[in-house]
């Protein structure tokens, strides 16, 4: 039996119904404080925080779990500069008091939600797992931390982990029924997709003096269900034993007025677009290199095309409301 913390969220949900399409048993610990119960649409739900110590060993034992899909973290760029703490109490903490009851229980097997944010401003693109480690950000420092201390337990208590280094998550299952529901909304590719919905006056492009093409940063986007794959795959492979790291992303990079005009022809609406400031703590270039999570564990995007991405993105939003 899996547990998969955080599985009411957006990756989390969409791996939870992947692991079940494979058959594997799993059960959903999440607090619900970004979550939602209507996610959780293929799995039981046990509402619980990461911190409580006592009910985590409590769900191991009564479920009989032998793995954990760790995903329960706050993931917002600008927050984690504005209240650290719960940065670093929530995703740092939270995951040592986790992991403080894996081990005790006996599990060995982690695939852990990692990030992009780790690299900080790349030195190369695409950005490679040994490129250098520099976040510009508490949250991207509090993945790094959490990281290492995987190294640490693997070689003290033979932990072993996988973890996953995400680029820009984008996109629904193709049922329609799960999707990215933030409050407040801070991505670009649902902003702009409501705007197109008439539910906000416009989308602000955050900089357009970059040193890119058109000036506007470029990003990686990858499908949330190329991702929830990816959780399967790394999964099984450490039952070979071995922990790893692995970046995710598509390898090409949109920026972000491409995202903008390819999401006005999958949705046939005109958006109004108002150029603002940068953003603080954006690299202007974010592209994957993810050579070696192929090549390892043979894991391929299904979703490479961004219209494809988009166009799974606004069918969710279309329908959403009748799925909550
Ligand atoms: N962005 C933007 N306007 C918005 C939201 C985002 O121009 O309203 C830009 C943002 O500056 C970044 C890109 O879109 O360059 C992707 O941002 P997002 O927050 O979706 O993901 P991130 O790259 O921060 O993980």
């Amino acid at each position: 039996m899996i547990l998969v913390t955080g599985g009411a969220g957006y990756i989390g949900s969409h791996t939870v119904r992947r692991l079940r399409k494979k058959g594997y048993d799993v059960v959903v610990y999440d607090n619900l404080s970004k979550g939602h119960r209507w996610a959780v649409k293929d799995a039981e739900l046990v509402v619980g925080d990461i911190l409580d110590y006592a009910r985590v060993c409590e769900v191991i034992k009564k479920y009989g779990i032998d793995s954990v899909i760790h995903f329960a973290a706050h993931s917002l760029v600008g927050e984690s500069m504005q209240d650290p703490q719960m940065y670093y109490v929530n995703n740092v903490s939270g995951t040592i008091s986790l992991l403080r009851a894996m081990i005790n229980c006996g599990i060995k097997k982690i695939v852990f939600s990692s990030t992009a944010a780790v690299y900080g401003e790349p030195e190369e693109v695409p950005i490679k797992e040994d490129s250098r480690l520099n976040p510009t950000n508490v949250y991207g420092r509090t993945k790094l931390m959490i990281e290492n201390i995987l190294r640490d337990y693997d070689m003290a208590y033979g932990l072993k982990y996988v973890a996953l280094r995400y680029f820009n998550a984008a996109g629904a299952d193709d049922k329609g029924d799960i999707g990215e529901d933030h409050t407040p909304e801070t991505h670009l590719i649902p902003l702009v997709l409501k705007a197109a919905k008439g539910e906000r006056e416009d989308i602000k492009i955050f900089g357009t003096d970059y040193n890119t093409p058109d000036g506007t940063c470029i990003r990686d986007y990858i499908h949330v269900n190329d991702l929830a794959d990816a959780h399967v795959l790394a999964l099984e492979s450490l039952r070979e034993g071995r922990s790893n790291v692995y970046n995710l992303g598509n390898g090409s990079g949109f920026s972000v007025k491409q995202v903008i005009e390819v999401a006005e022809k999958v949705t046939g609406k005109s958006i109004k677009k108002v150029e603002s400031d940068r953003r603080p703590g954006d690299p202007a270039v974010l592209i994957a290199s993810s050579e070696k999570i192929r090549r390892e564990l043979g894991w391929k995007p299904v979703y490479t095309d961004l219209e494809k991405i988009i166009q799974t993105a606004w069918n969710w939003e279309l329908n959403k409301g009748v799925n909550m």
